[in-house]
């Protein structure tokens, strides 16, 4: 299969050591007749142990995971490691160099086209590598995400729900390794099912994502919750052994459940978004979140919106600007886990 992709790799995957260079995706453009795109690649591999993918950068605004996974290529060497991190810390890298969600090329959106195509657009050719050439490599996945220019996270990771009960148990050890204030539980099919965590999640492989922060920034709060996230999650994998999770023991993780529709609240009008809790508070059924102003009709009411049911404030829109449609919050609900 690897022969059908259109990227091709400048550094040996498979030798111990320390490498890095770029994914190359040939791209022909009016300013670029012969040129390639240049996604950055970088493995660490000593010894044996397993083979973690460590992913940033999927979506091009989401800060933390790509200033983390730089950190990992400059700073871990191989006699930390027992086994292969592969790293790629800016995937979708034409939105990352761009600071936008998606493909300024193509308008791809790579978390919602996996498995891709390597016949497709720019990024669903680096959707098609990455499920269909790095990830068979893989025993485990990180995919660093947060909440993007639009949503604003409580830092949290995350798994999905497995009916395989051995992997399911590994993901809760997971999560528990990674220790974020929050971790969540999705059903499978989330977000369409094209998601790289899902690509993971069908082929039995064990995979953590992450929602850091967001609001197309970073904070050295989520920065801190990442470093000390990848170092407990790697030795928790015994794949590397980083001085990075040092400092105060940290509260055990809260897991929850994110369902279906219920869990999230969308705007039903057009305005500018007043949210009436904070990210980490105890929602009820009922309970006013947020009000819609109508501020080219301010005479008129502002819209009301409420929780649907009892859960905790994982994620808000960040953005006042708001249109119909528009994710303003979604709930967490505790889990037994
Ligand atoms: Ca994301």
């Amino acid at each position: 299969m690897t022969a059908r992709s259109t990227l091709s790799c400048e550094i040996d995957l498979d030798a111990p050591g320390k490498r890095h260079g770029f994914l190359r995706l040939p791209h022909s453009t009016h300013e670029s007749a012969y040129g390639f795109i240049p996604i950055p690649i970088a493995v660490i591999a000593n010894g044996r142990g397993p083979t973690v993918l460590l992913v940033a950068g999927n979506h091009g605004d989401e800060y933390e995971g790509q200033i983390v996974l730089g950190r990992v290529i400059r700073e871990v060497e191989p006699a930390q490691v027992s086994g292969r991190l592969i790293v790629l810390p800016a995937a979708n890298f034409p939105a990352a160099r761009a600071g936008r969600r998606v493909s300024p090329i193509d308008g791809g959106n790579l978390n919602r086209l996996f498995p891709g195509d390597p016949d497709g657009g720019v990024t669903e050719q680096i959707a098609w590598h990455i499920a269909e050439v790095l990830l068979p490599l893989a025993d485990a996945v990180l995919d660093l995400h947060s909440g993007g220019s639009s949503l604003m996270y409580a830092p949290s990771a995350l798994i999905r729900r497995s009916g395989d009960a051995a992997l399911f148990a590994r993901g809760i050890a997971a999560l528990k390794a990674f220790g974020a204030p929050h971790s969540y539980i999705v059903i499978p099919g989330t977000n369409g099912g094209r998601t790289l965590s899902e690509m993971a999640f069908r082929r039995g492989v064990l995979h953590v994502g992450t929602e850091l922060g967001g609001g197309g920034h970073a904070t050295p709060q989520a920065i801190r919750i990442a470093e000390r996230g990848v170092a407990g999650l790697l030795r928790h994998l015994e794949v590397a052994d980083l001085p990075w999770d040092a400092g105060p023991p940290r509260p055990p993780t809260r897991i929850l459940d994110v369902g279906g529709a219920e869990y999230y609240l969308h705007a039903p009008e057009p305005g500018v978004f007043e949210p009436l809790v904070e990210l980490g508070a105890e929602a009820r059924a009922g309970q006013p979140a947020g009000l819609i102003h109508h501020t080219e009709t301010p005479w008129r009411a502002p819209t009301p919106v409420a929780f649907a049911r009892d859960g905790v404030v994982l994620v808000k829109r960040w953005p006042g600007l708001t249109a119909r449609g528009d994710c303003l919050f979604h709930i967490g609900t505790d889990t037994g886990s």
